[in-house]
């Protein structure tokens, strides 16, 4: 009896998986195999192995499946070939491509090696016919879903004002907002408020605010740009609230008698004993730690004019410093390379950058462009190029720059970030660094 030669199959994939899973098929012994993981290559050995079957992978490297499909068929020396088109990409517009160009078969990844002899087999028996188009879509069990959480829900910072000196409204003011300077700690449904300014009104009516009534507000100091929002503060105006207002000593009122004037008949219509919220009036200074479960919150003087004070924020992961008002080398227009930890512009600035030294991030000031910083000396605020200066000196991996002027509109905001972006450069600070927005939300 003459010996037939075993039929002549070329695997075209270049998936180590499908390649080992026909190999490993004692069916594979009845055939002979080659392999090849290219389109050129593909081609090439079909005119010296010349296959009767090829089972090519539509994503072949260097030319897809169906070009080599519509390459075998234009060719009347190898039209007569089968060709399986094989892949895990079971779209409609591959499949009729497939089909319509010639192929005997499209063959959904992944295969078994059962299933790919069963196939092998009826297209030698002559009995193969394309399966009609059926979407490989994979069963969806919502528990078994990968769903993660953000971390920024349970516990972050939210900046609700990030202006400085005054609000600002207008089509110009839309990417970074109007509302004077306010930041929510939030940690374990708890949250703590540092300043009172504009952005406090809406941080009043979020109904997170409404679920709590043992509330803190911690005031930096009480210029206008971090006060005006109190007396919109929607909780000062419920009966089951209780309203801890904590902030520096003052040098001839205390806080009491400042939100007492500011809430007198002049002013406003409602009077501070008239609040239906129990208040009290707490004063900080320098050196004050605040405890709120697994939050601390510790105080430190700031360069401005009348009390001021900055502060840190410990969490279970991070150390935040939160600088809104602090003016560093007061009336230095040079360039901040020159700002060696000696300088004795910086001498002054020492404490607090002790202070500060394990922040991983850093939210402060840098009002001014240096151009606008010569008419400005001694307003309390910092140019981008001498906060640079400050920043350098310690190891925070990221800088948020918050206490907009009112003056800078988003274009120049824009402007400001790029300025930022090179003067760090310039001083070969690799880190983070962006422009607050109200609204922002920073993971604690
Ligand atoms: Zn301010
Ligand atoms: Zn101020």
């Amino acid at each position: 009896m003459e010996k037939t030669s075993p039929r002549r199959i070329l695997l075209a994939d270049p998936s180590s998986i499908s390649v080992r899973e026909v190999f490993n098929s004692l069916k594979a012994k009845e055939y002979d195999i080659k392999t090849v993981d290219n389109g050129p290559e593909c081609l090439k050995l079909v005119e010296s192995f010349k296959p009767e079957l090829i089972v090519v992978e539509l994503l072949l490297p260097k030319m897809h499946g169906i070009e080599i499909l519509r390459e075998l068929k234009s060719n009347p020396s190898t039209r007569q070939i089968g060709v399986i088109i094989s892949s895990s990409l079971t779209m409609i517009q591959n499949y009729n491509a497939a089909i319509e160009l010639g192929a005997n078969f499209f063959l959904t990844k992944p295969f078994s090696s059962h299933d790919f002899f069963l196939l092998v087999e009826r297209f030698f028996e002559g009995s193969l016919v394309p399966d009609p188009f059926s979407p490989n879509v994979p069963h969806f069990h919502e528990a078994t879903c990968y769903n993660p959480i953000a971390s920024s829900t349970k516990s972050f910072l939210k900046f609700w004002g990030t202006r400085g000196s005054s609000p600002v409204s207008g089509n110009q003011y839309i990417q970074y907002g109007g509302n004077t300077c306010c930041l929510e700690i939030c940690h374990d449904d708890q949250s703590i408020i540092i300043d009172a300014g504009t952005g406090l009104r809406d941080l009043g009516d979020d109904p997170r605010l409404s679920a709590q009534n043992d509330i803190s507000m911690i005031i930096g100091h009480t210029h206008w740009d971090h006060i005006t929002g109190f007396p919109f503060f929607a909780p000062l105006y419920r009966k089951d609230c209780k309203l801890n207002i904590l902030a520096p000593i003052g040098y001839e009122k205390n806080t009491k008698e400042l939100f007492n004037d500011m809430l007198s008949f002049g002013y406003f219509p409602v009077r501070l004993e008239e609040m239906f919220a129990n208040l009290a009036f707490e004063d900080l200074r320098d050196g004050s730690t605040l405890k709120f479960g697994e939050i601390e919150i510790s105080c430190h003087h700031a360069n401005h004019p009348g009390p001021t004070l900055c502060f840190k924020i410990k969490s279970p992961r991070k150390t935040i410093g939160y600088v809104t008002d602090n003016e560093v080398l007061l009336g230095f227009h040079g360039t901040p390379e020159n700002i060696g930890k000696d300088h004795f512009l910086l001498e002054p600035h020492l404490n607090l950058l002790n202070f500060l030294e394990d922040c991983h991030v850093l939210i402060h000031e840098a009002q001014y462009f240096p151009h606008e910083y010569h008419e400005k000396v001694g307003w309390g605020h910092s140019s981008i190029s001498n906060a640079t200066a400050f920043i350098k000196h310690l190891n925070c991996q990221e800088w948020i720059v918050t206490h907009h002027d009112p003056k800078h509109t988003d274009e120049i905001l824009k402007r400001k970030e790029q300025i930022h972006l090179d003067v760090l450069a310039e001083c070969n600070l690799d880190i983070r660094f962006r422009l607050a927005h109200d609204g922002l939300v920073v993971p604690l």
